[in-house]
């Protein structure tokens, strides 16, 4: 199989496996405080480092959820205890666990998916780079917005330079970076959370027993990621480039600007995303069309609805992962061509 859906979850690294395995064979409650526990706790705290280097943030800032949907609710939640008063502003192409509230404000993008910002805001949230093109945040322009802010870095992290220690919150997701599912974490200044599930762990930020195996696991994707990084982003600079020089060739249009060098958004004019996907599929090629947040829910994406896109029910997004090699670009190219020509049969 060929897989190019990253975005959606990536494969978990085989390092990954390798270090969460002990910990699946022994009693692993950090709280506990026998030696098991402390075992676990060291090993907990140990992959806070690494989760925190990925951003530029504080170990001490670090508090495990069950993934990146959980933190974001997490920061709105403490943000509605905190700063009752202050108007959220939204980025108009986030994730839907923060776009669909009622009463938040939406910051703009143009056609390209870049924000449009218009002074300082009192409370924000913003992603550094968008999960279904792939278009990067202008961070420069963020960290002078002033107010309470929080940056959903669930498909930037691992993909670019991201030092974000002047922001009040930061979303992670492992899933994403080649770790498992089911773990995320909010990285927040600790003065500034309220639980949203009561109880005494994680210094009483989130009640719930922490499940070691699963942040061991996400610890070590986060230090591939920082130690791998530049070595994968010379990599995926170079299959991007091949791949879209191959989809422009077909007549693609690429949506998007300032990308993200994994993702690849390739609109076929008055074809329906949806369909190739399914045809790409029969042939072995997993691609999304649009996020997989969205999908089961066949319709327009919101994020291309956002940038004003002449057709947003048509982007097929690629995405790239650790994993992913030339052999991955090559078999789009063998194969694209007759799922074009046989979904223009039906035109
Ligand atoms: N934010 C963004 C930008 C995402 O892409 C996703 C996953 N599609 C999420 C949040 C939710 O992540 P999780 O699956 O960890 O809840």
């Amino acid at each position: 199989m060929t897989y190019l859906d990253h975005n959606a979850t990536s494969i978990v690294h085989p390092a990954v496996r390798e270090a969460m395995e002990p910990w699946w064979g022994c009693p692993a409650n950090p709280s506990s405080v026998h030696g098991p526990g402390r075992r676990a706790a060291a090993a907990v705290e140990r992959a806070a480092e690494h989760v925190a280097a990925l951003v530029g943030k504080e170990p001490r800032e670090v508090v495990f959820t069950s993934g990146a949907t959980e933190a974001n609710r997490h920061w709105l939640h403490a943000l509605s205890i905190l700063h009752p008063a202050c108007a959220l502003h939204v980025g108009a192409t986030e994730h839907p666990s923060l776009l669909q509230l009622p009463g938040v404000q939406r910051v703009e993008v143009d056609a390209d998916g870049r924000h449009r910002f218009d002074g300082c805001l009192p409370a924000w949230s913003i992603m550094a780079a968008n999960h279904e093109t792939g278009v990067q945040s202008d961070l420069e322009a963020l960290s002078r917005l002033g107010g309470v802010g929080h940056i959903d870095a669930t498909a930037a992290a691992g993909r670019m330079e991201l030092a974000l220690d002047w922001v009040d919150a930061v979303t992670l997701s492992a899933h994403k970076i080649g770790g498992p599912m089911g773990v995320g974490a909010l990285v927040a200044r600790e003065r500034e959370l309220p639980a949203l599930f009561q109880g005494s762990q994680q210094r009483a930020r989130r009640g719930g027993t922490v499940p070691t195996p699963l942040v061991v696991g996400f610890g070590e994707a986060a230090r591939l990621a920082c130690l791998e990084r530049d070595a994968r982003l010379e990599r995926w600079r170079g299959l991007q480039e091949r791949l879209e020089a191959f989809l422009l060739s077909q007549g693609a249009r690429i949506v998007g600007r300032q990308r993200l060098p994994t993702v690849v958004n390739a609109v076929f004019e008055g074809l329906p995303a949806e369909t190739l996907v399914q045809a790409l599929d029969l042939q072995g090629i997993a691609v999304s069309a649009g996020s997989a947040c969205a999908s089961g829910s066949v319709g327009p994406s919101p994020v291309l609805q956002a940038m004003a896109d002449p057709e947003p029910a048509g982007g097929v997004r690629f995405s790239f992962g650790w994993s992913t090699t030339q052999d991955d670009i090559e078999a789009v190219e063998r194969v694209l061509p007759s799922v074009l020509d046989g979904a223009r049969l039906f035109l």
